[in-house]
């Protein structure tokens, strides 16, 4: 004999019924089967609702009622065959007047007691079972049904009753001796008590039901079916990657299940395992697949099982110092939360016993604190004990494997890595048998946490880095390309799984949070309706609280980079090709960079200088390995290298200007470079990351503009200017030409001080045949005194900006 038990969303509609009915055919034609099943899916939420608007004296709960009656009726009819629908439905009908009169006494007298409530939410397994059996009757399955409130015996403690044993196993297998037909259909959850008052066993407790019936009878295996293929190693919903556990042990599956995976209802390992009864969690809606098997002993030899969490929970801490060294204080405490049946998840205690500190659910909290607070009020006006301490929005991770207690270092890895996602550790408990490791955390971090420790302990060690990138224009459509095209790459040799779960231009943002489709985002984010602003898109980035999360920055917009401090502080790390955060007041810099360290989030602007040329790591490695800066010359604009490159007599200045702006070289606005500001910035950025203290104001800066140049106040303006002083120009390059030297945009930092200017070169100098927009620059230090370090390449355009990008985001999975 097997039990085979259906939750409720395998019982939810009339199609979905059909197929448990496939599936009990398939087993039956083996053995006698009995099958347990929940209320429809959704209705014993509906029927507490119902009954809590009817104690409120609100007659909305008749719509409730209709609604719930509807669900029942319409099943009924597609499922049951036209002939006898009309028997059905008047049992049916009458069952939902029963429950009407008792909601309509709820109603009148407002008052809902947990044994009122219990009559009401077992309609819903009543009204299932009847409906289900009917349906099979009429596949010719040899069924009959059995009111579950005729078998399982508890006592009166209702909403969550105790099942008395003797009597239960009693009544089972009396009934089930002379029972003949092939299938027993049991409402599941559903009980009474010796005086034949109607009972629960608590919510989910159908699973309970199918167990007691399996342990009484000794059957071969106890078949859970429900809507996911096993028991996760973690809840599937939270956690994209995780997979059904093969087979687990009773003691692992017991533990995940009352650390929250919902997926079996925690008391119903216990009558099974003392009879080795296998179990094992199948999906109705893919039945060929193989589920997991719980039994004595998993062959798994993987350490950790699953990773299971409980949401709702709340951290109480008892402290004080008239606790020291006093003994009983924690006898008094536990047993005055016992008393009122408050249930402790989780307990800590520091040696000093100045402190104790438990987990109980938010549901409790309140109770809590009256009660404890009362046990100890002696003490409290005493000022030996402060009144219980109890912080909300909490929850409870834990790690489950019988086998952690031979392997070393698994809490030293739960803890490093829940620490390097920045999850904040509340308290912890590892039980001495080790087949548990808890820790209490925020709530908004519980995401993370799963997917982090998931990632660490099942997944192959790959890292995945989410990308939220603003600015997908020239430089960031680039970074997209690049990141999708090398995607595969990264999985494979890097272990990286590169994801861009945000992006958005100046009018729209798209998000989504299992990684945005590289190859189709064009189309996407032009179809997207979600309109961009800079909070909206810093509160998605907050409320999805991703494992590295990276922030991207391809604008050049002074608001954006505004943002970096609060993505810091939320431990969101930054890449960015925008220079105005660290060319800003040098306050704002350094805290920036004092942020980045303390909550352990890289900030990182490689493309501030040189696009993807490796100037600032090379210059963060001279000074990290103890060398010293004593001068930097470069030349650090793509764009003025660009157009001094190709001005000469026979191109004017402001032809060159305007093709260095339509090739992207130059930025938005020309005279950012051509003022030597952007420059500026550059030589700023390289002296602060040297170690000196500098602000943009302190670097002396000649201009080369001619006098209406300087003075443009629009772009247009400007550009107009370069046509009306033309002989100012010509006469800059004459000067160099006319002794064959050439002109060069060049920075100058040495001794504490630094300059930009416009200068003009001789052949042998290094920066005399610098091409195109390359940039140069030279580091003279103390190990480099005469002949400098010299990094040089192409420092502009849209592809190597990206590429230096890449590289940064690439660094941050690397490290
Ligand atoms: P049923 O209605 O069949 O009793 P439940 O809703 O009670 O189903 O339990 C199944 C659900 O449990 C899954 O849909 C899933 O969302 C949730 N769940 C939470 N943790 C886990 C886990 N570790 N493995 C599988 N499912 C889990
Ligand atoms: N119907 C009950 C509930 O929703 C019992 C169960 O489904 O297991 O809690
Ligand atoms: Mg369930």
């Amino acid at each position: 004999m097997k039990v085979l038990k259906f939750g409720g969303s395998s019982v939810k509609s009339s199609e979905r019924i059909q197929r448990v009915t496939q599936i009990v055919k398939e087993s039956v034609y083996k053995q006698k089967v009995v099958v347990v099943v929940s209320a429809v899916g959704g209705v014993t939420d509906l029927l507490l609702q119902t009954a809590h608007t009817a104690a409120k004296g609100n007659d909305d709960y008749l719509n409730s009622l209709k609604k719930i009656e509807n669900i029942h009726l319409d099943i009924i009819r597609s499922l049951i065959p036209i002939k006898s629908q009309s028997a059905v439905l008047g049992q049916v009908k009458k069952m939902l007047n029963q429950l009407e009169s008792i909601l309509e006494g709820v109603y009148l007298i407002h008052e809902l007691t947990h044994k009122t409530t219990d009559r009401i939410v077992s309609f819903g397994e009543l009204l299932s079972s009847f409906i289900i059996a009917e349906g099979m009757k009429s596949t010719d399955i040899n069924v009959v049904r059995k009111n579950a409130q005729e078998l399982i015996v508890t006592d009166a403690n209702f909403g969550n009753a105790t099942v008395a044993f003797e009597a239960t196993n009693t009544k089972i297998r009396q009934y089930f001796d002379t029972e003949s037909a092939d299938v027993v259909l049991v409402p599941g959850f559903v009980s009474a008590t010796e005086q034949g008052e109607v009972s629960t066993l608590g919510r989910g407790g159908s699973d309970y039901t199918a167990a007691i019936l399996a342990a009484a009878l000794d059957v071969s295996a106890l078949e859970i079916w429900t809507d996911v293929s096993g028991m996760y190693t973690a809840n599937p919903n939270l956690v994209k990657q995780a997979f059904p556990i093969q087979t687990i042990s009773y003691q692992e599956a017991m533990e995940l299940s009352h650390f929250g995976a919902k997926v079996l209802y925690p008391p119903t390992i216990q009558p099974v395992l003392e009879k080795e009864i296998p179990i094992c969690i199948k999906n109705t809606f893919a039945p060929s697949e193989d589920g997991t098997i719980i039994s004595k002993v998993s062959k798994n030899n993987n350490p950790i099982k699953g990773i299971s969490h409980i949401e709702n929970m709340c951290i109480a801490t008892l402290e004080g110092s008239g606790m020291i060294g006093i003994p009983g204080f924690s006898n008094r405490l536990f047993e005055a939360l016992f008393l009122h049946k408050i249930n402790v998840s989780l307990i800590t205690q520091a040696s000093s016993e100045h402190s104790i500190c438990f987990s109980i659910n938010t549901y409790d909290a309140e109770k809590a604190k009256k009660v404890v607070d009362t046990a100890f009020e002696h003490e409290i006006t005493q000022h030996k004990v402060k009144p219980l301490l109890v912080e909300n929005d909490n929850a409870i991770i834990a790690l489950v494997g019988d086998n952690m207690k031979n392997h070393q270092g698994i809490s030293g890895k739960m803890f490093s890595t829940l620490g390097k996602n920045n999850v904040n550790i509340r308290a912890i408990a590892q039980g001495a048998s080790e087949k548990n490791i808890s820790a209490v955390i925020a709530h908004k971090d519980i995401k993370k946490a799963l997917n982090s420790l998931h990632n660490t302990f099942f997944e192959n060690q790959t890292k995945q880095l989410n990308l939220f990138v603003v600015g997908v224009g020239n430089v960031g459509g680039k970074l997209i390309e690049q990141i999708a095209q090398q995607h595969r790459y990264l999985l494979e040799n890097l272990q990286l799984n590169i994801r861009i779960v945000g992006m958005a231009n100046s009018r729209k943002m798209l998000i989504n949070d299992d990684g945005i489709d590289l190859n189709t985002w064009q189309q996407q984010l032009k179809k997207s309706t979600v309109d961009f602003s800079l909070e909206a898109f810093h509160s998605k980035v907050t409320e999805l609280n991703l494992q590295n999360s990276i922030f991207v920055d391809n604008t050049a917009n002074e608001t954006v980079s505004s943002v970096y401090e609060q993505f810091l502080k939320e431990s969101v790390a930054v890449v960015t090709c925008n220079k105005i955060a660290c060319s800003s007041d040098y306050t704002n810099y350094k805290n920036l960079k004092r942020l980045s360290k303390k909550y352990n989030a890289p900030f990182l602007f490689e493309t501030n200088v040189g696009a993807g040329l490796p100037i600032i790591n090379t210059l963060n490695n001279l000074i990290d390995s103890g060398d010293r800066v004593q001068k930097i010359q470069a030349v650090l604009s793509g764009s003025l290298n660009f157009i001094f490159n190709n001005f000469n007599t026979d191109a004017a200045f402001y032809d060159v200007v305007k093709q260095a702006g339509a090739e992207g070289y130059t930025e938005p606005d020309p005279r950012i470079d051509l003022s030597g500001v952007d420059v500026a910035r550059k030589i700023l950025i390289l002296a602060r990351e040297s170690g000196h203290q500098m602000e943009l104001s302190d670097i002396k800066n000649n201009s080369f503009l001619g006098p209406k140049g300087q003075e443009a106040d629009s772009i247009d303006d400007f550009y107009e200017t370069l046509k009306t002083e033309p002989a100012h120009y010509n006469q800059l390059f004459e000067n160099a030409n006319s002794v064959g030297e050439r002109l060069k945009y060049v920075a100058e930092f040495k001794e504490g001080k630094a300059n930009v200017s416009l200068q003009s070169v001789a052949a042998d100098h290094p920066f005399y045949n610098l091409d195109g927009s390359d940039n140069i620059v030279l580091f003279f230090t103390d190990r480099y005194p005469q002949q400098p370090l010299i990094v040089k390449g192409a420092g502009a355009g849209a592809d190597v900006t990206a590429s230096g990008l890449f590289a940064d985001i690439i660094r941050i999975g690397n490290n």
